[in-house]
């Protein structure tokens, strides 16, 4: 830890006004009686590098990094772990008291410890998962899938290029399909992922056919603003097992908070309460 009084975290995004990881990580600092603070941090492009060699500097001891600069601070960052290159993008970034900057990324454990949570009869020897998008969350989710041993993965995107990148990277067990025919994929699927920002507050409504859903398929969205989304309702009305992504934030958030702050904080009812109160 730096030589700060009072050690201190935060967001950088240019969109963290609205972020809940604030409230997440301060319930934890009261929950774990410790001293500190986490604040979200507006930043733009061309700013990055030169903020984050500068936080350390200020009592920072680590920042979650989140839309648009997840790819960028891999350029940034001093080392990154195996997961991180694996996945191409950092969500955490850890400063170490050599001035050092190590960058991570715990959305793919984030994703999987939810799951567990929220669908504890899931097993990925059960069938294969549709993900639906390529961004920075959906490689996240892909490769924890597949050390998972999901047998095999459809990978819808509007954009197919970056969902063929994501084959050509993670090999065979990758299928990519036509974003217009997702609708077609749901009927066999055991597991359900949109890892879009379709059906998040002011985004675009989530559009795809989800009339092949079956009764028992796991449905799981990372948008968690609302948190029970139009997919999850539909989901839960067609006998789906529905995942917010909710719980994908406070999981990813744990080993964040451990690293920084040096103790493990519990995640019980009080802590979903605490970020929608
Ligand atoms: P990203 O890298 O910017 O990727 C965004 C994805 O959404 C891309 O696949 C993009 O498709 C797709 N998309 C955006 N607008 C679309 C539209 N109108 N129609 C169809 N597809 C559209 O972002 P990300 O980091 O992967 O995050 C994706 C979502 O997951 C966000 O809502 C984010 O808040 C959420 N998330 C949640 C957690 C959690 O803890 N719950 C963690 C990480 C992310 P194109 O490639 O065609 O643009």
């Amino acid at each position: 830890m730096s030589d700060a009084i009072v050690p201190l975290a935060g967001v950088v995004g240019t969109s963290v006004g609205h972020s809940r990881s604030p409230r997440l990580h301060r319930h934890w600092l009261v929950q774990q009686g410790l001293a500190g603070d986490y604040v979200p941090l507006h930043v733009g492009d061309d700013d990055l590098p030169q903020v984050i060699r500068t936080l350390p500097k200020m009592g920072f001891v680590g920042v979650n990094v989140t839309i648009p600069h997840k790819v960028a601070v891999m350029r940034i960052a001093d080392q990154i772990s195996d997961r991180a290159i694996l996945i191409g993008a950092a969500n955490m970034l850890t400063f170490r008291d050599d001035g050092s900057v190590y960058a991570d990324n715990t959305d793919g454990h984030g994703f999987l410890a939810n799951l567990r949570d929220h669908a504890p009869d899931w097993s990925a020897q059960d069938g294969p998962a549709v993900v639906l998008g390529a961004g920075g969350a959906a490689r996240a989710i892909v490769s924890a899938l597949l050390d998972a041993g999901v047998p095999e993965i459809h990978v819808v995107n509007r954009t197919r290029p970056k969902a063929e990148a994501l084959r050509a990277e993670f090999g065979s067990r990758i299928r990519v399909s036509d974003w217009v025919k997702a609708g077609n994929l749901l009927e066999d699927a055991a597991l359900v992922v949109n890892s879009t920002s379709l059906g998040m507050a002011g985004a675009s409504e989530f559009r795809v056919p989800l009339d092949g859903l079956q009764a028992g398929t796991v449905v799981a969205d990372l948008v968690y603003t609302p948190l029970e989304t139009q997919l999850l309702r539909t989901a839960r009305a067609a006998g789906c097992i529905p995942v917010d992504g909710l719980g994908m934030l406070i999981h990813q958030a744990v080993p964040a908070f451990e690293r920084w702050f040096g103790t493990r904080p519990t995640i019980d009812e009080a802590t979903r309460a605490a970020i929608f109160p």
